[in-house]
């Protein structure tokens, strides 16, 4: 390590990237943090909605994701960095037979990972979720421990932390080549220079495929199209993180989540029914729309809400929709936090501290067999295939 410019760098100051470098840099690592855009966060972080959960079903995510809760929830006391931290919870309300079901077949399994997380009664969920509309309301699950972030002020004050600890920045730096000798990964070209280190960290998000394919590593992320909008403040009403698991009545949507995050703005977000594939960022005319009805169907008393903005962002999908995290087979010394999902920043700083210690400690934090669901190395169609079985 000592004859190296750096001990790793790490491309992408994202969601994953920026958690990563602070957690090298806190122990000493020598780190370069490469991104090509302009600021820390101006990828898919600042396009997250904030949401921040532990109550997953995968093993794996459920880990990793405790450690970004006890990283984000204890950030101020230990930086004095207020991020927007908000510990209200996520609610999942039912409002038929088969979303109950599928609601309360999670929990044996999130409950034997000792997540907080419960079935609430109708009355139970109207109380955690003030205005929701009863109609067919059946109850929900509700998990007191889970919460929001500002993924911006998050990411930033990562970013500070990592610089306070000698980390360095380099924006407008577009990686264009990874310099591979034998086998092992160097070093990387930018557009504007060269830098030797003896890990590699991709954590370029939606372009981690071209990245990994520098040092002919095929890593296939599919990025999604997604759309968000957030309001102006009203007086706090809203604790959790509210997912509404029902296909959209214009036929267009599948999920609708929102929440109001620690200003007092309602946050939110749906999924399309059809996922719509490639890098199109650009707001789409049916979006507002379709959210706003969404919303006000599910909670009527906002129908006066004043929307301030919408953006639309992407997802860096997997085939199997779990994250690849972990050495890259066939390489020596590439690192991969890739492919994220709806979820990277929820799992960002878990992910940080799983590839910090593997580069210095050699082993991730969390238990090795856990952290080997995520592995780079996993046949990542096996779920199509047992499908076409
Ligand atoms: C509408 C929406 C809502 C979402 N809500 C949530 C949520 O509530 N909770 C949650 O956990 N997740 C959410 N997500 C998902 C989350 O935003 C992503 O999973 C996460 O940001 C991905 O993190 P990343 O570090 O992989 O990528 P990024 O944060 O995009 O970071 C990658 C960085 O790499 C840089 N880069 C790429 N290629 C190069 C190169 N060749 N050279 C130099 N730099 C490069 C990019 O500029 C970028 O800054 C949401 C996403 C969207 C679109």
């Amino acid at each position: 390590m000592a004859s190296a410019e750096f001990d790793a760098i790490v491309i992408g100051a994202g969601s994953v990237g920026n958690p990563t470098a602070y957690f090298l840099a806190r122990e000493g690592a020598r780190v370069l943090v490469l991104d090509e855009l302009s600021a820390s966060g101006q990828g898919q972080n600042k396009a997250a909605i904030g949401g921040v959960r532990a109550t997953h079903s995968d093993p794996a995510k459920i880990r990793t994701a405790e450690l970004s809760l006890e990283v984000f929830s204890r950030w101020k006391e230990e930086t004095g960095t207020d991020i927007g931290w908000k510990k209200g919870g996520y609610c999942f309300p039912a409002y038929d037979e088969k979303i109950e079901a599928t609601l309360r077949g999670l929990l044996p399994v999130q409950k034997a990972h000792r997540l907080a997380i419960d079935w609430l009664g109708t009355e139970e969920i109207r109380r955690v979720v003030p205005g929701i509309n009863p109609e067919g309301l059946r109850g929900g699950t509700y998990s007191p421990d889970d919460g929001q972030v500002n993924p911006l002020a998050a990411s930033e004050s990562f970013t500070r932390e990592a610089l306070r600890h000698g980390a360095q920045y380099r924006y407008r730096e577009r990686v264009v080549d990874l310099r591979v000798e034998d086998h092992t990964v160097t070093g990387v070209r930018t557009d504007s220079g060269e830098y030797r280190a003896p890990v590699v960290v991709n954590a370029s998000g939606a372009h981690a495929s071209q990245v990994s394919a520098l040092a002919g590593v095929s890593t296939p992320i599919l990025p999604e199209s997604h759309e968000a909008g957030i309001s102006a403040p009203v007086r706090p009403f809203l604790d959790p993180l509210v997912v509404d698991l029902r296909p959209g009545p214009e036929g267009r949507t599948a999920n609708f989540y929102f929440g109001q995050d620690a200003h007092g703005q309602v946050i939110f977000c749906y999924s399309p029914k059809e996922k719509i594939p490639g890098e199109n960022r650009s707001s789409t005319f049916e979006f507002m729309p379709i959210a706003a009805a969404r919303l006000v169907n599910l909670l009527p008393r906002l129908r006066n809400l004043m929307i301030r903005r919408v953006w639309r962002g992407l997802y860096p999908m997997t085939p199997d929709g779990n994250p690849l995290v972990g050495w890259a087979p066939g390489v020596t010394g590439l690192l991969l936090g890739v492919g994220l999902c709806g979820q990277g920043f929820m799992l960002g700083p878990g992910v940080g501290m799983n590839l910090a210690s593997l580069v210095l400690h050699g082993r991730p934090v969390i238990d090795p067999d856990v952290f080997r669901l995520l592995s780079p190395a996993r046949d990542l169609y096996a779920g199509t295939r047992e499908s076409l079985r």
